[in-house]
């Protein structure tokens, strides 16, 4: 683990919501980086009571789409040299490729291996994926 308050260079994904940041950490396959990866859950945050935190550093090639899948409210931040080069807000994909797994044991997307997934969204508010194979419904909220 890393302090909370350094990093060189990498990504901080800030204002998680509780519960979300090990969700995001597993949904990156955080646990499979070389580089160091922070995990910070239940931290205080002056405007939303409690947050989740992940810092990742150096990698900044990270899928966004898949942190904004699990939390859209969620800030990215772009660290370089100790600063903040960069801040992103996410949106939910309309489209979702090769993140969510369809969970229909006979859709094509499982049982043919070279053909990625792909997800269409819904309901931007319920946070609905429909699978563009075999239409199944996708609860991210699940
Ligand atoms: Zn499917």
């Amino acid at each position: 683990m890393i302090e909370i308050t350094s990093l060189k260079n990498g990504i901080v994904i800030d204002h998680i919501k509780p519960g979300l940041g090990i969700k995001i950490f597993n949904l990156l396959n955080l646990d499979q980086l070389d580089d160091e990866v922070a995990l910070i859950l239940n931290a205080n945050s002056s405007s939303q009571g409690k947050k989740d935190i992940v810092k990742i550093a150096n990698n900044l090639d990270i899928n966004l789409d898949a942190v904004s899948i699990i939390d859209p409210s969620a800030t990215v931040n772009f660290i370089e040299e100790e600063k903040v080069v960069e801040k992103k807000q996410l949106e939910l994909p309309e489209v979702s490729k090769g993140i969510l797994k369809c969970q229909n044991p006979t859709c094509v997307s499982t049982t043919e291996r070279n053909i990625e997934s792909k997800f269409i969204l819904i309901d931007k508010k319920e946070k609905m994926y429909k699978c563009a194979y075999c239409d199944h419904i996708y609860d991210v909220e699940e």
